[in-house]
């Protein structure tokens, strides 16, 4: 039974590929590769979800997205994953991408994983997967994947968008300079850029371009920088030379980060709902839990837990004798 349906979706692909296939750009190897390629995307945004969305329409068959926010009122203008209604939701981007994913194709493999992303787990999020398509919004969380990718020896397909301007690069090693090269992680960063809805687009397909001339072995090394408004597009070549950046993993069993002011502490515990649940923390009384969070109040400080166990200390400061306490009844 199952030969026969995949016998049909085979057919059903000459069909659907006809034109893309009759381009100058992709013909049947190359889109037999697009079906092969298995692409995680951090970051289910508008971004990711612009990518995502294009990826599956052009034939992509595995995807693995990774987010930890949830939906709110203003992704909408921008997020192709979200109809009006469904921006109201409290649901996870990721829920929400995985949905409009199956609503696309739902013979693509998602692998939805919600959660942050640090460096406890980009190298799982890596595992397995032939590229990564850049979903993120903040340098921080990119600098952890582009690490890992580098170590894995896979392109990391970088995408930045704020207002009317975007930015695509790639990051492979041997090609390229490492990410450390180009960006320097800023000690704090904005949340709440203003985005225009068409730069979103427009960064998504350049994006996939990079990809697709990654697949025919045709991307020159370069950062392209957009503004859709002008229309501009310029292309400023990158050398791989003169790449002296250490690319040091990080060990130990959690790291405590700072993002957008607020302290956050990576672990490498999941599940930990219950067991925070019966443990007894001087100070701390359960406040709120659902599926995907909860909160901690502990004196002047709440704590949003995480499922994927990454705590964030919403309000207040949280310090050491603190957050040593939390990490005691979880591990
Ligand atoms: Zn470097």
């Amino acid at each position: 039974m199952l030969t026969r349906v995949s016998m049909v979706v085979e057919e059903l692909d000459e069909a659907i590929f006809d034109r893309q296939t009759r381009t100058s750009i992709i013909n049947n190897d190359l889109q037999d590769s697009i079906r092969r390629l298995r692409v995680l995307i951090p970051g289910c945004g508008a971004l990711g979800s612009a990518v995502a969305s294009l990826l599956v329409r052009m034939g992509v068959r595995f995807l693995r997205i990774v987010d930890y926010d949830f939906v709110e009122p203003s992704n909408y203008p921008r997020t192709s994953s979200l109809g009006l209604l469904e921006s109201l939701g409290n649901t996870p981007k990721v829920i929400a991408c995985e949905s409009m994913i199956r609503r696309l194709n739902p013979y693509v493999e998602v692998d939805s994983v919600y959660g942050w992303i640090s460096s406890m787990n980009a190298k799982e999020l890596i595992d397995g997967v032939d590229v990564v398509m850049d979903g993120l919004d903040n340098l921080k969380a990119r600098s952890f994947i582009a690490r890992e990718a580098w170590a894995a020896g896979i392109p990391y397909v970088y995408t930045g968008v704020s207002d009317r301007y975007y930015n695509v690069t790639v990051f492979k090693p041997g090609y390229t300079p490492c990410f450390d090269c180009i960006f320097s992680v800023p000690r704090e960063e904005k949340g709440g850029i203003p985005v225009l809805a068409p730069t979103v687009y427009v960064a998504a397909s350049t994006a996939v371009i990079a990809l697709v001339k990654l697949l025919r072995n045709d991307w020159k090394p370069a950062l392209l920088v957009g503004d859709v408004y002008s229309g501009s597009l310029e292309s400023i070549p990158l050398s791989k030379e003169g790449c002296r950046c250490k690319q040091e993993s990080v060990s130990g069993e959690y790291i405590v980060d700072d993002v957008r002011g607020r302290k956050v502490v990576y672990t490498r515990y999941s599940s930990v709902f219950s067991k925070l649940e019966h443990a007894s923390i001087e100070g701390c009384n359960l406040a709120y839990r659902d599926a995907w969070r909860m909160i901690l109040s502990c004196g002047r400080n709440i704590i949003t837990v995480y499922r994927d166990g990454t705590l964030l200390c919403s309000t207040g400061k949280c310090d050491d004798a603190l957050i040593s306490r939390l990490i005691g009844a979880i591990e």
